[in-house]
């Protein structure tokens, strides 16, 4: 496995590689790496010949510093992961190095970005379209590899690679999760053993909402319950494809339910198709 943290011999590598008509998955990812990550890659080996990690934590996708700076580095422990999974190579750059030069492309996200993450997180799409459009041009893969548990990102990205013709072909992959339930994320790590135990709980309500006969009085009871254990911020039924939020269900085949909510001051967001 080869490591780079300069783009410069990283994008002689790659062309060298593309030349012999190589195809290039891409995973970009911040570190602190889980099963969930390793499942994208896992999934990019499958479907390209070379697969490259970006390991970079994005400043300027972060609204509260304090989130930023305490973000957990962990870089033996990716790089062991990684070594194990088969990915060839890892990108590591420093700020600077994905910065210069930038790009930062004129992406319409329309009412995404007043959405659940969008509304709650101001800045942060812009932020992860700056950071990606600068990370798709130095590696230019064939196809580029998400979480379905960042589902509004993932929707994100498509809209940066339909309008920029960036990143190639845009890949969302299921979430992995703990045997609780809980979706497996770097921020669990922070969790006490009480507050990992409640945030199963996300889980729970989800497939309650899903078994019932009546999503919206459902989704109501689940509010209720995750407010004892959350500060919750939403919990709300969308579209999977236009990410509009419903109240009626009978025109959609894609509902899917969204939280995000605060435990012990941690963060968490999931999400999950109904139907
Ligand atoms: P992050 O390092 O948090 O930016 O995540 C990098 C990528 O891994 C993103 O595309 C995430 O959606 C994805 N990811 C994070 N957690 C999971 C999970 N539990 N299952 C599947 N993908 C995940």
């Amino acid at each position: 496995m080869l490591v780079y943290q300069k783009k410069e011999a990283l994008k002689v590598q790659l062309s060298e590689l593309t030349s012999k008509n190589q195809t290039v998955g891409f995973v970009p990812t911040m570190g602190a790496l889980h099963e969930g990550h390793i499942s994208l890659v896992r999934q990019a080996l499958e479907e390209n010949d070379v697969v490259v990690c970006s390991i970079f934590v994005n400043p300027t996708q972060f609204n509260e510093p304090s989130d930023f700076e305490n973000y957990p580095k962990t870089f033996d422990i990716d790089r062991k992961l990684l070594e194990d999974a088969g990915c060839d190579v890892i990108y590591m750059p420093s700020v600077e190095d994905v910065y210069e030069n930038e790009l930062n492309p004129e992406i319409d996200l329309g009412r995404i970005e007043e959405e659940m993450e969008g509304a709650h997180r101001p800045g942060h799409f812009d932020g992860v379209v700056r950071v990606l459009a600068q990370l798709f041009s130095i590696i230019s893969p064939d196809k580029s590899y998400f979480g379905l548990k960042d589902y509004q990102q993932y929707f994100v990205v498509k809209q940066l690679a339909i309008q920029s013709n960036l990143g190639g072909e845009i890949i969302g992959c299921e979430t992995v999760r703990e045997v609780s339930g809980l979706a497996k994320s770097s921020r669990n790590l922070r969790l006490n053993p009480t507050n990992l135990d409640s945030a199963s709980q996300i889980y729970k309500s989800f497939l309650a909402i899903k078994k019932s006969y009546n999503l919206i009085e459902e989704l109501d009871i689940q509010k209720q319950i995750l407010s004892d254990l959350f500060d919750v911020e939403y919990l709300t039924l969308c579209d999977g494809e236009t990410l509009e939020e419903l109240r009626d269900f009978s025109n959609t085949n894609h509902v899917r339910v969204f939280f995000a909510g605060k435990i012990g001051n941690i963060r968490l967001i999931d999400n999950f198709r109904i139907k």
